[in-house]
């Protein structure tokens, strides 16, 4: 039950996730969810960190895609930005718009890896479609009024994790 929850993988954050190691893990692909994850929430403003990790994925080899439950008009404004594709209205945790996010990608789900904030969207549907799942914690305490009730319950799954050695604080 509580392992389609489960992340393969946990970071602080997206910046920290180094490109080399991607690769090394035989990565080709990454999807990235926008809301916390590569902005605060809400939010377009992108932290010249995280374009730098973008510009450094890229020149890696890596093809990035962003894939967001977001209204078209933002996650459009952070694509064209940082120009890469993006889906957006994406209903995570369901799989079409993983799917979509891997014809774009042009990967394997094998050979791609997806990173979130979010247990019941961005690892569920990630481990939904055999991705390698990576879970970060969300870059700021804003939020969405829904998501904050739903927190409330993917803190518990989170403790669990945390008891199983799963994932650290
Ligand atoms: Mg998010």
């Amino acid at each position: 039950m509580w392992k389609r929850w489960c992340p393969r993988y946990q970071v602080g954050k997206l910046v920290d996730l180094e490109p080399a190691f991607l690769l090394e893990q035989g990565f080709k692909g990454i999807m990235i969810d926008l809301d916390n994850t590569l902005v605060n929430w809400g939010e377009v403003e992108v932290t010249p960190e995280t374009v730098n990790w973008v510009k450094q994925a890229k020149t890696a080899g890596l093809k990035l895609c962003i894939v967001s439950n977001a209204l078209e008009y933002r996650v459009k404004t952070v694509g064209e930005l940082l120009e890469i594709p993006w889906v957006s209205r994406a209903t995570k945790p369901r799989k079409a718009a993983f799917k979509k996010a891997l014809a774009i990608l042009k990967t394997k789900p094998e050979e791609t890896a997806t990173v979130g904030d979010q247990i019941f969207t961005d690892v569920w549907g990630g481990n939904r479609m055999a991705l390698f799942t990576i879970w970060t914690p969300p870059l700021s305490t804003r939020e969405f009024f829904f998501t904050r009730i739903v927190r409330r319950f993917e803190r518990r799954v989170l403790k669990l994790l945390k008891k199983k050695g799963i994932i650290s604080e």
